[in-house]
């Protein structure tokens, strides 16, 4: 039989990129999985190679999410490389710490063509001049632009397999409208559109729309899509009663309290803790409890402001949370100087005792409530004990929320305490307001032939991050279990005892059969491979349906679920 004629990756024989005996253990599930089984490579850490039949479940995962998105709008396809300008109007090219720029390798390029760009790590720099030079009439608004693209993030670490590269895949979607109404409109259906990705992705169930922050120009939330999964590098807590989850970043938090047995007021005495700046090593050199420590770190605002700003040890400061409270546009770590200059002391030793009346003082609502608790000095290598609100410094007239929240808080409101979850981010959605029209100064003609601003909301879902998460939560020990409807074929056919001409003939002929029912088949048509070693790559691969022929299976054919154990016999007519 000519094999020539059948499409060639479909015979497993000829696949490039095949499943590996040795290969080592990565940092995550999804890499060691995918690498092994001939999916991915890697080329560095962060930055993958996708082989033919990791590219099959890539484009699967695109395909569903530009089905849904051609939904509520149009695709385009932006370039990954863009005028430095464009981000110098935005602002965001001295901003952006993630950012990264291309140059000219060596002298004979830079000769050729000095010019530096952007390597965008989204798009909102390039797809506003695009809308502004195609729309400007009330009557063509809103509409959507997105595209399924490649894009570049310096990120400091990358880890988890395709859970975060450097360069990844992501759909960026943009709306534009020309009310708040308008896009708080499109917002809320494009949180429908999302959820139906995420059904047919096969992770809907485990997926939540989580509240996080909108950025520094809002005091909205932006909209997280989480996935539940055990090795999610994301924390959220849910709050039952009122049916909502927080990232991290946003929960409102009240800490457990400290509990007290009998202790009495202490006399207050400094203590000289040469060098010893964490909480974790203060607390053991002090011997006291770890809450008992007090972090309290300094802070300069755009505005020219200094603040103390104080968390119980365990804790540590949410510059978002502090910034709103603080009413400021930015906030900073204080610099050396200037925390000399205020608390008397070296960076590590600022406390609550006697600081300077210009020095505007937020506490954490863990701050209060404590018995003999410690503070720095304000003195380089000291620190005090025995602190009491009331006796040593007045009980401030308000506490506030402005720690990071931990397991064990609970929400202020309701006093529930959260249920935490491990997620990983598969989406987000940002109403932007005219944050980004504002920059490129588009607005739009109304009615009444006045200009008026546009708003604009951005929409990201990141499919090789969703392939990754789908193999951290769907595998055993033996492989991967692709979910049907993004799994690179549909059916892995083995053919065995393939030296017996009859055999052979026999799955060629079932193998065709499927091809020409327009079956997604791989075939594992090797003559030379043990059984036991076509099963263990049947497994590792994890194609949903495998079909095995031998001299065993006689008239039929085995059948069996890759996430099931138990086979059965059956006719080529039932398969079909
Ligand atoms: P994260 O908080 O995880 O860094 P982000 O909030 O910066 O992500 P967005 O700008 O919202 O990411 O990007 C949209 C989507 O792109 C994310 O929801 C995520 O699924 C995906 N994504 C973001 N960064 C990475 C990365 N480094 N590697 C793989 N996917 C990513
Ligand atoms: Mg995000």
């Amino acid at each position: 039989m000519n094999l020539i004629i059948y499409n060639l990756p479909m015979l497993y024989s000829k696949l490039f990129g095949k499943t590996k005996k040795q290969s080592k253990k990565y940092d995550s599930v999804n890499a060691t999985l995918l690498i092994k089984a001939g999916f991915i490579d890697q080329v560095m850490a962060g930055t993958y190679t996708y082989l033919t039949l990791g590219l099959r479940v890539l484009t699967k995962i695109e395909q569903i999410i530009r089905e849904e998105m051609d939904k509520i709008g149009n695709e385009v396809l932006m370039p990954s490389i863009t005028p430095i300008a464009h981000w110098q109007q935005t602002g965001r090219f001295d901003t952006v710490d993630i950012l990264m720029k291309t140059t000219p390798a060596n002298i004979f390029a830079k000769a050729k063509n000095d010019t530096e760009y952007v390597l965008n790590p989204t798009h909102e720099e390039v797809v506003t001049p695009l809308a502004k030079k195609f729309i400007l009439s009330y009557k063509d608004f809103p509409f959507a632009l997105y595209q399924i693209q490649t894009k570049f993030r310096n990120e400091p670490r990358v880890k988890s397999g395709l859970l975060r590269g450097r360069e990844f895949r992501m759909k960026d979607l943009y709306s534009f409208h020309t009310s708040e109404v308008d896009l708080k409109k499109y917002y809320e259906k494009s949180k429908e559109v999302y959820m139906q990705v995420f059904n047919r992705l096969g992770i809907g169930k485990d997926t939540v729309i989580t509240l996080a922050s909108g950025g520094s120009f809002t005091d909205d939330y932006s909209h997280e899509f989480q996935t539940i999964c055990e090795t999610g590098e994301d924390t959220i807590f849910y709050e039952k009663k009122t049916d909502t989850y927080y990232n991290k970043e946003v929960a409102p938090s009240l800490a457990p309290e400290v509990q007290y047995k009998d202790e009495k007021m202490l006399p207050r005495k400094d203590v000289l803790g040469k060098g010893i700046i964490g909480v974790e090593e203060l607390a053991e050199f002090l011997k006291i409890s770890v809450e008992k420590t007090t972090k309290t770190l300094i802070y300069e605002t755009d505005d020219g402001r200094v603040i103390a700003a104080a968390v119980r040890g365990g804790y540590d400061i949410n510059e978002d949370k502090l910034r709103k409270i603080v009413k400021c546009k930015a906030l900073k770590l204080a610099s050396a100087e200037i925390v000399k200059k205020i608390t008397g002391a070296e960076i590590g030793f600022a406390g609550l005792l006697n600081l300077p009346k210009e020095v505007e003082v937020y506490m954490d609502e863990s701050v209060d409530n404590r018995l003999n608790f410690e503070t720095g000095a304000n003195k380089t290598h000291y620190h005090s004990i025995n602190v009491n609100f009331g006796r040593d410094l007045p009980k401030p007239k308000k506490f506030y929320d402005i720690k990071v929240t931990k397991e064990g808080d609970s929400n202020p409101k309701t006093k529930e305490k959260y249920q935490v979850y491990r997620a990983s981010e598969v989406g987000n959605i940002f109403p932007l307001y005219a944050k980004f029209t504002e920059a490129f100064n588009y607005k739009f003609i109304d009615r009444d032939g006045k200009e008026k601003p546009i708003y604009m909301g951005c929409y990201g879902i990141g499919p090789s991050r969703i392939m990754g998460i789908i193999v951290e939560k769907y595998h055993d020990d033996k492989g991967i279990i692709w979910p049907n409807a993004i799994a690179p074929f549909q059916i892995h056919l083995i053919g065995l005892d393939l030296k017996d001409k009859s055999i052979k003939s026999k799955v060629f002929k079932v193998y065709k059969e499927l091809l020409d029912k327009n079956v997604d088949v791989l075939f594992d048509d090797r003559e030379e491979m043990t059984a036991g070693e076509k099963f263990a790559d049947a497994d590792l691969i994890g194609i949903p349906i495998r079909l095995v022929v031998s001299k065993r299976t006689g008239e039929k054919i085995e059948y069996k679920k890759r996430s099931e154990n138990k086979t059965k016999l059956v006719y080529i007519k039932e398969i079909l």
